[in-house]
């Protein structure tokens, strides 16, 4: 019985869908399981709002009691003829066809069982909007399962706002201004870090330039950034490590024409400290944070040798 209500809504819910994009939609289907239930649409944009906008008239609806009828045509075109905004779940309708209205709201060609009244849905709750290809999956609940969700999900905002410090009144607006925080903090570590990596004194034997140092919470990917850069230079050897945690982050490449192997002299010397690889110009890698130094040590001295 429980799928006949979701089912039900469901005609509601793509009827106030198709209200506020002026256009008939397509569902591709839709799938009522226990956990919940999932309407498949075709189209290329669906927003959040616009979906949440719907749900808020199917309660409405639910709450006006709209009625429910099936009527009966000899054929999809002669009840597309009457209807010309029918929506068809099976494009392959033969013969007689079964068409759902909901009072006022939407019609539908449909063969399943419905309420006869929308109230009978009682409450009606998007759980889940996301996108998979070219079409949308919104997931959504009716009656008591609805509300049984509807208090987690409010549960889980209430310990959102205090994971946060965040009133629920302004929780967006916090999520937002953390979100920018966050980028605004990580670009200046970025500026910090290259203004570091760029204060490498170079090392050379005549031969062999060696640009080696030892950091501290930088991001990694920016140290992999800046020895793709160096190495274009003839001769150039890049020797860095990040210590963030427990382990240093490495990265230890060279110019493509030389002939220096980095793989065989990082395992040589990282040993049991260390684990990493890469091609023979440029490894990644981490090492024991308490041996990084004396490990960075023996392979410049091997290399300056
Ligand atoms: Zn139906």
């Amino acid at each position: 019985m429980h799928d006949r209500l979701a089912h039900t809504a469901e005609h509601a819910f793509i009827g106030s869908l198709q209200k506020l994009l002026g256009q008939t939609l397509r569902v591709r289907k839709v799938e009522h399981k226990g956990a919940g239930n999932t309407a498949f649409i075709v189209i290329p944009q669906l927003d959040l709002d616009t979906v949440l906008e719907a749900e808020y008239e199917v309660n409405s609806l639910i709450a006006e009691g709209r009625q429910v009828v099936a009527r009966t045509y000899a054929s999809l075109e002669e009840a597309k003829k009457q209807l010309p905004s029918l929506r068809a779940n099976e494009e392959r309708i033969a013969g007689e066809v079964r068409v759902v209205e909901i009072e006022n709201h939407d019609v539908a060609a449909c063969a399943m069982d419905h309420a006869g009244s929308l109230q009978e849905c009682d409450f009606f709750l998007v759980t889940r909007v996301s996108k998979s290809g070219r079409e949308y999956e919104v997931d959504f609940a009716v009656g008591r399962q609805a509300k049984e969700i509807a208090v987690a999900l409010s549960a889980r905002l209430l310990k959102v706002c205090g994971e946060l410090g965040a009133n629920i009144n302004t929780l967006e607006n916090t999520a937002r201004k953390l979100r920018s925080e966050n980028e605004s903090n990580a670009r200046k570590l970025r500026a910090l870090g290259r203004e570091k990596l760029s204060g490498i004194q170079p090392v050379t034997n005549g031969s062999i330039t060696l640009l080696k140092g030892i950091f501290e919470n930088l991001a990694d990917d920016q140290l992999q950034e800046f020895a793709g850069e160096k190495i274009a230079d003839a001769n150039m050897v890049v020797l860095i490590a990040n210590v963030g945690g427990e382990m240093a982050s490495v990265v230890f490449a060279r110019n493509e024409k030389m002939e220096i192997d980095c793989n065989r002299l990082f395992s040589q010397f990282a040993g049991a400290d260390g684990r990493g690889g890469g091609k023979p110009h440029f490894v990644t890698g981490v090492i024991n944070k308490e041996a990084v130094s004396e490990v960075l040590g023996r392979i410049a001295e091997e290399i300056l040798r």
